[in-house]
């Protein structure tokens, strides 16, 4: 049994939690509560065991038991899973993780070298076997990875120029922006790019971005070149196999991001997730050597899969073991 503590209970972390809950080989040794507020309130709720970080006092005013503090949660902890806002990750490590030697899995928002290896499952999960400490990449350079990656073994990439189109706030924030604006990303190439490089080396990609008045997910434009001549169909075939990629398309109505999440709601999985990248069926063109493609990336869920299975990896346990039983827990296809 893996014993998984959580650092940073917000977007990710609390859907990581409840993750980890649904493995029968993991147990949540418990989460920290950096401040009181109703997402702490909610796991206390649902019997998660909570941690303090100076503020017992405040924590217990308000009702929430508390079983320690973070010095106890790390000493209870095979490994944490910190999902702190970017930056802090590197702190924690450095303050806490190397000195009470616990491994620790970090998030895209930290710079490549707070890991030893940047990770996406089915890209190059071997790499993290047995590491310390690994970064599972932003949601953006995931659902890059994914596509490409599938792209590059099936017919070979020579290049990639992708624009994404990124939400501005999680649905649950009320206090980013803009809310009536497009703001390019006035950096280039911009670091989704080379992000994508700590996962694929040695890829050709070039990235631009623009911030959107939206919440629900991240829109890609993928243009790839690749080795020879290919035909629509058969690009249509790699991706359909690849896993943890969804084909959607025109005729099941699935128009934009909202009709993607309203369908995310009704496979009833917890919270209306949709960890897989989404591809437009008839978004896909092919021009000789040329792939075309537009995707969406649920930013809340995506990298959600992937903190499980560099849990695993972590732990020892290979591949083969660990990709199918995360899909399958977490009704991934
Ligand atoms: P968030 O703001 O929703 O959650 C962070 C949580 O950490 C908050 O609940 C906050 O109270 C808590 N916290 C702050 N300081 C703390 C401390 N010192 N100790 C313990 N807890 C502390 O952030 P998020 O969106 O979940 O992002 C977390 C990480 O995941 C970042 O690296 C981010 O870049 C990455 N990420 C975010 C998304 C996304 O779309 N939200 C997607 C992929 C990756």
């Amino acid at each position: 049994m893996i014993n998984v503590g959580v650092v940073g209970y917000g977007t990710i972390g609390k859907r990581v939690a409840d993750a980890v809950m649904l493995q029968d080989d993991m147990k949540l040794a418990g989460i920290v509560a950096h401040s009181y507020n109703f997402k702490i309130m909610a796991a206390s709720l649902k019997g998660i065991r909570i941690f303090s970080l100076g503020n017992r006092e405040l924590l217990e005013k308000n009702g929430i038991k508390v079983e320690g503090d973070f010095d106890s949660l790390l000493d209870s902890a095979d490994i944490i899973v910190d999902a702190t806002p970017g930056g802090l990750g590197k702190e924690n490590k450095e303050k806490y993780y190397i000195k009470k030697d616990v491994k620790a899995v970090f998030q895209g928002g930290e710079k490549a070298d707070v890991g030893e290896s940047s990770f996406v499952a089915q890209v190059n999960y071997d790499d993290a076997l047995n590491k310390r400490y690994v970064r599972v990449v932003s949601c953006n350079t995931t659902g890059l990875s994914r596509t490409i990656n599938a792209l590059d073994r099936a017919f070979g990439v020579v290049n990639v120029n992708a624009t994404l189109i990124r939400r501005a706030a999680d649905p649950g924030e009320s206090r980013k922006g803009p809310i009536n604006a497009l703001v390019p990303t006035l950096e280039l190439p911009s670091h989704h790019g080379p992000d994508v490089k700590t996962v694929i080396p040695g890829i050709e990609i070039f990235t631009t971005a623009i911030v959107a008045s939206t919440t629900l997910m991240h829109i890609h434009t993928l243009s790839v070149e690749v080795r020879k001549e290919v035909e629509r169909e058969d690009v249509l075939k790699v991706l359909r196999k690849a896993p943890r990629i969804r084909i959607v398309s025109k005729e099941e109505r699935i128009n934009s991001t909202a009709e993607i999440i309203e369908f995310a709601r009704d496979l009833g999985r917890g919270r209306g997730d949709m960890p897989e990248v989404c591809i437009w069926k008839e978004g896909i063109g092919v021009n000789g050597r040329s792939i075309f493609l537009i995707q969406a990336v649920h930013q809340e869920s995506i990298v959600v899969p992937e903190n499980i299975d560099a849990i695993r990896a972590m732990s020892g346990v290979p591949f083969e073991s660990s990709f199918k039983k995360t899909n399958e827990s977490l009704r991934i296809e």
